[in-house]
């Protein structure tokens, strides 16, 4: 019986999937419906075999059965079905079964994102339906951060906010940050329950966290996925009276001060050019001086972000990077490192330049503590959670 694990990651209205195998951590097929519900719907593959279709005026079910078909016309079989989940609450802590009482849980946590998690249940009760008797899982984005303690997690605000209407900081990313500190571990060739580390997942989406022994016990990212550092479009963390200033200042609702922070702040508030960090790098070098700006705040925050995560953990053994940036911007961990002499990481430039490819990924001078540069795979550890519970292990 084929092992293969079908992870899907629906978003309002596209559906990324891929067919993994956990042992060998290969993908097979991995690919992307999306401009769902709209008549330009369409699906594109690559992997065992690569193409496109258009899909009609598809929605998230019908997308679903399409690749239901596909992966019968390329006699692809899977033994289950992995769902990324963006908020788990303080319900789910590790990854779960989907089963008519955890679906319900899950929809009774809705109210704490309530842009990802309608969908994300949209998107599993389609697959219930496209793959009747396929057992499925729901890996959460917040589970990793559950063991954060208390001083981490609490707003100072009124208790009886948190103890009645869950208002606390829960994280995200937690899928890239457990994958990234596992495979630290295996590289330095030393027990993670030993290491004291940070990872910085730095895409669209930003943030950074620290984990000793294995485990979250401060992240960047808090109630929402707002929080926190400077990303491409979001603003990260801010002045809280700013709400009411912008209300009262521009004349602007709510709702639109929560648009201004979450899709036109950030890398591209700042620089008014671009969310992405290549174009602002190469705007920079063409003396583009809001781009500059942009890089600068972007960095700095970044490195003042990791430097009081060093709180939570007493000491450091290695700094991560990971996500489309923190992957392939050698300018961002360098100039980062280099605010951050007292922390002894000392930039091995041409390692740094070689995003540590040849050197397990280290790239600053000396043994400890070390930065390193570790492509995120977060389709993995999802595959990986699903067949060990749909399989018993
Ligand atoms: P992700 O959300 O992980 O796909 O990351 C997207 C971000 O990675 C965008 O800001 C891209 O500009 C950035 N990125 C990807 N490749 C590079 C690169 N070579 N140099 C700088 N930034 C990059």
């Amino acid at each position: 019986m084929s092992k293969n694990i079908l992870v899907i990651n629906c978003g309002s209205s596209s559906i990324k999937f891929s067919l993994a195998d956990p042992l060998s951590g290969k993908h097979l097929l991995s690919g992307l419906a999306e401009k769902l519900g709209s008549a330009d719907a369409a699906l594109e593959w690559k992997g065992a075999d690569s193409g496109s279709k258009t899909l009609g005026q598809a929605g998230h079910r019908e997308a679903l059965l399409g690749i239901v078909a596909l992966l019968q016309k390329l006699n692809l079989s899977c033994e289950g079905i992995g769902h990324r989940v963006v908020h788990g609450g303080e319900k789910f802590s590790k990854s779960c079964e989907v089963t008519d009482e955890s679906l319900a849980a899950l929809e009774a946590n809705s109210h704490l994102a309530p842009l990802h998690n309608p969908v994300n249940i949209q998107g599993i009760e389609a697959a219930r339906e496209a793959f009747p008797g396929l057992p499925q899982v729901m890996v959460f984005d917040t589970a990793f951060h559950q063991t954060m303690p208390r001083q981490a997690y609490l707003y100072a605000l009124p208790y009886e906010l948190y103890q009645q209407e869950g208002i606390r900081r829960y994280g995200f990313h937690g899928t890239s940050h457990r994958y990234v500190c596992t495979e630290a571990a295996k590289r330095l060739n030393r027990p993670i329950e030993e290491l004291a580390l940070i990872s910085a997942h730095l895409g669209n989406g930003c943030s950074a966290t620290a984990v000793l022994g294995g485990k979250s016990v401060d992240t960047t990212m808090g109630l929402t996925p707002l929080e926190g550092l400077v990303m491409g479009t979001r603003s990260g963390d801010i002045d809280p009276s700013l709400h009411e200033f912008l209300c009262n200042t521009l004349n602007l609702s709510l709702s639109e001060v929560s648009n201004l922070l979450n899709k036109e702040s950030g890398l591209l508030g700042l620089s008014g050019h671009s969310n992405d960090m290549r174009a602002l790098l190469e705007a920079e070098a063409a003396g583009n001086e809001r781009a500059a700006i942009a890089i600068q705040v972007f960095v700095y925050r970044l490195a003042k972000s990791i430097a009081a995560l060093t709180v939570a953990l007493g000491r450091l053994d290695a700094l991560i990077f990971t996500g489309g940036i923190g992957e392939n911007s050698a300018p961002v961990r360098q100039r980062t490192l280099e605010l951050l002499p007292f922390l002894h990481l000392q930039p091995d430039t041409e390692a740094n330049l070689q995003h540590g490819r040849d050197n397990q990924g280290i790239i600053t001078l000396g043994t400890q503590p070390c930065a390193m540069v570790i492509p995120t795979d977060e389709e993995i550890v999802i595959a990986r959670d699903t067949h060990k519970l749909v399989s018993g292990i």
